[in-house]
């Protein structure tokens, strides 16, 4: 089985956003839209559920877009959204 994780966004509850830029000149590929995104250029870091060893670059656009859920409000909220105990 052929995994392409690393160029699409994986699945998760919540994703934490924010706003990046650096001055490494690396282009990174948008997990959402596939095109090249530069290191250089406005963008933004996501992290599934905050776990940033999982963190992709993508474009500002395409994460409003994308419309991702964010980081939960207060702890405990998601699981009884989710019917979880
Ligand atoms: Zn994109």
């Amino acid at each position: 089985m052929t995994r392409r994780s690393r160029s699409r966004l994986e699945p998760a509850e919540w994703y934490s956003i924010r706003p990046t830029r650096s001055l490494k000149p690396a282009t990174y590929t948008c997990p959402i839209c596939g095109y090249r995104l530069h290191a250089m250029s406005d963008h933004v870091l996501i992290a599934p559920e905050g776990d940033m060893s999982r963190r992709r670059h993508a474009h500002r656009e395409c994460v409003a877009a994308a419309n991702l859920p964010g980081r939960p409000a207060g702890r405990g909220l998601l699981s009884r959204l989710l019917g979880r105990s």
